[in-house]
């Protein structure tokens, strides 16, 4: 394997850190002041920070199909993917950010031309967002299978009914688009061909926003997790993607760049966790020393260091199987990072969190934030015991196998 980035990578690394020094960190304090006057709303900040990416062409960096999208392979995205996750907000800037991302590419994948039309060509665009609606709270949602929302054909249209909580982006006030899974055909006896995907616009009657929910106490907003009600909400049958039976594929192919998008971007916020513990171990004087000169300091640090590049290694190496071989051919490889990546973050920035004391929990760091989404990707795109249920089968069937 390749460990040095290519030429047109570096190039557009360099391109990209410059955009962060110069317009997205000096950024943070004024998006999160503008957040405050409208929650659910884009901060003008945003909008022009999105100008100034289209004009510098870094934008849909994500989507390999060069149809669309920048064509990076997975390892070409990763550091590029890396360094936007060292703030938070900073993805949606180049139009990166889930669920977006996961929506666009199955749009890209798996859309009619006129689904494509509707509305892959304004999200490429970035003039509108989208959400992705498949957890209910009455069903243990990491068995997709579980899922009891009812899609029903009626004459030339679809009839749907559920509960759905933690729908990511759906509170934004530009969210315009719903991809929602859930079932055609409960009774078939193949679990895995009972459900559907289907668009759902979400000014559509019958979609009924309860309430955000929240993340430790954050809102998360402007795009927030929503809880809601679909009661009889009427969609053209043309709505439907891919066709009747075909959800549970879709979502095997949506998660895998998903997941991997995830780790590339936890990496990031670690990075620049580390960093930070560094600087404060440096200029903080505890009991008439600096920080740094303490033994369980250091050991922080050394740690820290060595788990993040043992995390970034491993998604690379992921990303290049699934470049060469395919998303299915690399699942083992993207369980793997999935079951890492996060777990290494919470625990590089909950380090970085006490190093810097009280003011590691506080709103002028970005490390509770970014401690808040790692947390949450132990759970969202599949629970941590989940990847390790089918890592280990799999483990197991393989080598089992042998002899
Ligand atoms: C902030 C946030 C954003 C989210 N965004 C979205 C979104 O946009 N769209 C969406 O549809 N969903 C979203 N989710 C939901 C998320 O994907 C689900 O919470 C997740 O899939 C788990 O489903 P569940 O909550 O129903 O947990 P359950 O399925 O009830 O599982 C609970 C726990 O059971 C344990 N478990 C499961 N299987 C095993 C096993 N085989 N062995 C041992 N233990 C096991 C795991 O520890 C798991 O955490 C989001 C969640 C959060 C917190």
């Amino acid at each position: 394997m390749e460990f040095e980035y290519s030429d047109k990578v570096q190039q557009l690394l360099q391109k990209l850190r410059d955009f962060m020094d110069e317009h997205v960190y000096p950024a943070e304090e004024t998006y999160h002041r503008q957040l405050q006057e409208d929650r659910w709303g884009e901060p003008p900040i945003m909008a022009e920070l999105k100008k100034k990416a289209q004009q510098a062409e870094l934008w849909n960096l994500f989507l390999p199909d060069n149809r669309f999208g920048a064509g990076l392979t997975n390892l070409e995205y990763a550091p590029l993917a890396e360094e936007m996750g060292r703030v938070l907000f900073s993805s949606e800037i180049f139009n990166c950010s889930a669920p977006d991302t996961g929506n666009m590419e199955v749009l890209a994948q798996y859309g009619s031309e006129a689904q494509q039309q509707q509305w892959l060509t304004p999200l490429l665009a970035g003039e509108i967002r989208s959400a992705f609606a498949m957890t209910e709270p009455k069903v243990a949602s990491s068995d997709a299978t579980n899922i009891e929302t009812s899609i029903v054909r009626d004459g030339d249209d679809y009839v749907i009914n559920g509960h759905k909580f933690y729908i990511s982006g759906l509170m934004n006030k530009r969210c315009k688009i719903m991809i929602v899974m859930g079932k055609t055909d409960p009774d078939n006896p193949n679990r895995h061909q009972q459900q559907s995907q289907i668009l759902v616009p979400t000014d559509t009657p019958g979609v009924k926003i309860r309430r955000p929910m929240t993340v430790f106490g954050y809102d998360d907003a402007p795009e927030g997790h929503a809880e809601v009600i679909f009661d009889n909400v009427r969609v053209a049958a043309e709505n439907l993607i891919l066709g009747e039976g075909r959800g549970f594929e879709i979502a095997q192919g949506r998660l895998g760049p998903g997941r991997i998008h995830h780790c590339m971007r936890l990496i990031g916020g670690a990075q620049r966790a580390l960093e930070n513990m560094a600087k404060r171990a440096e200029q903080r004087v505890v009991f008439g020393r600096p920080m740094s000169k303490q033994g369980s300091v250091r050991e922080d640090i050394a740690r820290s260091a060595c788990e993040i590049e043992q995390a970034r290694l491993l998604t690379l190496k992921a990303a290049a199987q699934m470049d060469q071989y395919g998303n299915k051919a690399a699942r083992d490889l993207i369980a793997m990072i999935k079951i890492v990546a996060p777990q290494m973050a919470c625990t590089v920035i909950d380090r970085a969190i006490q190093v810097h004391g009280a003011a590691g929990l506080s709103q002028d760091l970005h490390l509770a934030g970014h401690y808040t989404y790692a947390r949450t990707i132990r759970l969202a795109d599949g629970p941590d015991q989940v990847h390790m249920m089918q890592l280990g089968r799999n483990l197991a069937a393989r080598y089992g196998a042998v002899g």
